[in-house]
């Protein structure tokens, strides 16, 4: 059966908290496809400071010549709000057959229970949620029911079901955030190492965020 992880994001801009995550992911989950989509609009937030076209610029980049990862434009081909619902369900159609695994970091997944259709997106796929520095799961929050009864302990009990599931994974602990770059770049500071090399070439050949 193909596994095909789903990580969407405003990638503004792409950093190595993302890549290093995904990479652990693809291998401890054994994904043969990591789908990276760029949001178009993100539903909860402000929107994004660099063009789409530019974001997903700087994820195609950064992931070329990456085994499995892929670059998925979907979203930002799409008017209006960027459900993950939607992405999920055109996804399920295209490619029958095959096992979703929903990518998050700890903070996305505090967000569940202000997502558009949330049970929905356990019939379509498995969450898998990474740790993230300055992020803690609490167990008392509203998305503790939706997840109930969901969760399991090891990666292969992923495989025993076609959806539905939740599995806390520890990664990496990276603290990078696109903000904390964003910020940094509009200041002219030196993005090194906090973003491959290649984005941070286009940060500066785009001045994509000149001016924040
Ligand atoms: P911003 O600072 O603009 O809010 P961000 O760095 O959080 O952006 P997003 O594109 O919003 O990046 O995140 C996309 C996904 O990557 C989310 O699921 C988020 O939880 C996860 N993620 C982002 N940064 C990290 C990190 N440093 N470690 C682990 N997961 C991360």
């Amino acid at each position: 059966m193909t596994r095909i992880g789903f990580f969407g994001g405003t990638f503004d801009p792409i950093h190595f908290g993302h890549l290093r995550p995904a990479l652990e992911l693809r291998d401890v989950l054994g994904l043969d496809e990591v789908l990276f989509v760029p949001c178009r609009v993100p539903p909860h937030r402000v929107h994004p400071r660099a063009s789409p076209e530019v974001r997903a610029g700087m994820v195609e980049r950064a992931i070329a010549g990456v085994p499995g990862f892929t670059l998925d434009r979907r979203e930002l081909d799409r008017d209006g709000p960027s459900f993950t619902v939607d992405s999920l369900a055109d996804l399920h159609d295209e490619r029958p057959g095959a096992q979703l695994l929903l990518l998050l970091g700890m903070d996305a997944f505090l967000g569940l229970g202000g997502w558009h259709r949330p049970e929905r997106v356990f019939e379509l796929a498995h969450l898998v949620v990474t740790h993230r520095p300055g992020w803690k799961r609490d167990e008392q929050g509203g998305r503790e029911a939706l997840i109930h009864g969901r969760i399991c302990r090891r990666p292969e009990e992923l495989a025993a079901e076609p959806v539905g599931k939740v599995l806390f994974v520890e990664v990496t602990q990276l603290e990078i955030s696109a903000t904390a770059v964003r910020v940094s770049a509009a200041a002219n500071g030196d993005v090194r190492y906090l973003v491959p090399e290649v984005v941070r070439e286009f940060i500066e050949e785009t001045g994509c965020y000149q001016n924040d």
